[in-house]
């Protein structure tokens, strides 16, 4: 029966279907619903051959057109490897890592009741792809993962497997101790130093500021165990932003005693109160200064309750905020993280310097390497890191900071004698080793008697207003200094300075801009090592695939192979040639 719509000429439903079926070859085997919805309305435009949908606004021109039909399968056949392609990274990364040391590394940490854990391997592989992916949120790691066949994959899931539930991740992390994070990133060096992509002599040390996870809102003021009312008086005058209560009050007070108490003496409490009354003048005068936020703060008189361990820093050019540092050694060969560490954020890098170095020193001789140049910033400078060095057989290259002066200007050295010669000639001799309290430094003093200057023409401009005789003090590591600087300022010098502005600061980059370092989001120093780890393995691991991946395209790899194979087959045969010689003497 032909149907036909009101107001047009619509082709009966016969010779529809021969339309179809011979000119434009309209699948008529699709769904039967579908094709009752088309018959009763359909007809043909004579001019163009066009089929005409009058329930619709234009002229559907069939074709060769393809048109996908989605009809949900209850049951697939999908083999998930056959869809990730040869060269993807977490395929090839799948067949380069290799973390089954992790079951008897971490079989002590597991209980021998209750429901059954994470997978140690696919925990590591969760982390890593976080860092690789520059994803710092376990929630939305795991919504990621779940959306990516490759990262499924890697991880060994199937498609139609649940992933670990997010609170998983942060609690495995916890549970883990940082040796365990230290033993991967040890794991993966390895792997890079096997393919020569590290040299050990040169190591490139640098920090960098990570922020914590807590805010500035939260801070609290500590207080001495006694005279509290006393002491809070004192030290609220500092800032009117103190007198009250913290903006935001923290959910959590997770610090202990020893954190809430003032442990800066009566001279650092007074150092600071002068700095804040100082700022407290110049800020209040400006507009904004009753802002939120708009406090002095210090490490002195403040603590984060919400995170003990963070301390509030400050990046020249940048905002006071609480941070820990990170403390990275990069390899000069091919730019690989040899070392790296959470530290607090209100050390120095000159303090931590010698830490770093035994640590790195250890990782490299164990990987069989020889470790021989220490390249570092000004921030890293002191006489006793120069003597350190000096005493492991390093060389330092790092740049003497600038309050270091070999003597007075004008006076000369005689190192034969261990005195200074004065602009008038007058021998100034060495008098004592004393201990600086204020730098906490090793110092010498240099001292003349009184009558040496008696009548010294330059008195007035050499010795002040009040001083009878010449007394100066000078570092007990002056030697050290000075030869640290004849290497910082030679050629070589130059192109270390050189090698270390482009082999570490880039890796910070990429760590805090690609690879999840922009914000540390655990709690705890321990907890922010563990993080400071798994980037560094994530970035590695990244090295690692991209220089095999190089090697095996421009074939050197296998040029190598050969060279070693022919060096093996000479030395062989050279040995048999030799056994076969006739002796003389027989
Ligand atoms: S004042 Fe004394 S130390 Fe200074 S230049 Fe004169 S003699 Fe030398």
């Amino acid at each position: 029966m032909a149907m036909r719509s009101a107001g047009l000429n619509s082709t009966p439903l016969a010779t529809y279907r021969n339309v179809c079926q011979c000119s434009f070859a309209f699948n008529l085997t699709l769904k039967p619903a579908l094709r009752i919805a088309f018959v009763p309305v359909a007809q043909v435009s004579e001019k163009t051959g066009s089929l005409i949908l009058p329930n619709q606004k234009g002229i559907v021109t069939l074709g060769m057109q393809g048109k996908k039909d989605y009809q949900e399968k209850l049951f697939a056949s999908f083999q998930l490897s056959e869809r990730i392609p040869k060269d993807n990274f977490y395929r090839r990364l799948k067949g380069a890592l290799d973390l089954d040391f992790l079951y008897p590394l971490t079989r002590g940490h597991y209980g021998n009741s209750g429901q059954k854990s994470i997978d140690p391997v696919v925990f590591f592989k969760l982390c890593l792809v976080g860092y690789l992916e520059n994803i710092i949120s376990d929630r939305h790691l795991i919504a990621h993962c779940s959306m990516r066949l490759d990262i499924l994959y890697f991880i060994g899931y199937d498609i139609d497997e649940e992933l670990p539930w997010h609170s998983t991740i942060s609690r495995t992390r916890q549970l883990f101790p940082e040796a365990v994070f230290e033993e991967v990133f040890t794991k993966v060096l390895a792997l890079c130093v096997e393919k020569g992509m590290v040299i050990g002599h040169t190591q490139a040390i640098d920090s960098a500021p990570v922020k914590a996870n807590a805010s500035m809102d939260t801070l609290e003021l500590k207080v001495p165990g006694e005279e509290l009312e006393e002491h809070l008086k004192k030290v609220r005058a500092i800032s009117s932003m103190d007198r009250e209560e913290p903006h935001r009050k923290s959910k959590k007070d997770r610090s202990d005693k020893g954190q809430r108490t003032v442990s800066a003496n009566t001279n650092e409490l007074e150092a600071v109160k002068g700095r804040n009354k100082k700022w407290a003048k110049d800020q209040d005068q400006r507009p904004g200064a009753g802002n939120k936020g708009s406090k002095y703060t210090s490490n002195k008189t403040h603590y984060s309750p919400t995170d003990p361990d963070a301390r509030i820093s400050v990046k020249p050019g940048k905002a006071r905020k609480l941070n820990y540092l990170s403390q990275l050694s990069v390899d000069t060969a091919h730019h690989v993280i040899t070392d790296i560490r959470a530290y607090h954020a209100d050390g120095k890098d000159n303090q931590q310097l010698p830490d770093i170095v035994k640590r790195l020193g250890k990782r490299l001789w164990q990987q069989g390497l020889v470790f021989e140049n220490c390249v570092a910033d000004t921030g890293y400078s002191s006489g006793e890191n120069y003597a350190f060095l000096e005493n492991r057989n390093l060389r330092s290259f790092i740049p003497p900071h600038g309050t270091y002066k070999g003597g007075p200007d004008g006076f000369e050295y005689v190192r034969s004698h261990d005195h200074y010669l004065c602009p008038q000639g007058k021998v100034i001799p060495f008098t004592k080793v004393f201990n600086d309290h204020r730098t906490g430094t090793k110092k010498k003093e240099y001292r003349a008697r009184k009558h040496v200057c008696v009548d010294c023409p330059l008195r007035s401009s050499c010795l002040g207003k009040s001083a009878q005789e010449k007394k100066f003090s000078v570092t007990y590591y002056r030697d050290q200094y000075e030869r640290n600087i004849a290497r910082v300022e030679s050629p070589e010098g130059r192109y270390m300075k050189g090698k270390r502005q482009s082999t570490v600061e880039p890796v910070f980059g990429t760590l805090t801009q690609f690879m999840g370092l922009r914000k540390i989001n655990t709690i705890g120093l321990a907890q922010a090592n563990k993080v400071m780890h798994m980037s560094a393995i994530a970035y590695n691991l990244k090295k690692y695939l991209k220089f095999i991946e190089k090697r095996s395209k421009s074939g050197a790899g296998q040029l190598a192979l050969s060279t070693l194979l022919k060096n093996a087959l000479m030395l062989l045969f050279g040995a048999l040639e030799k056994d076969l010689e006739p002796n003389p003497q027989c």
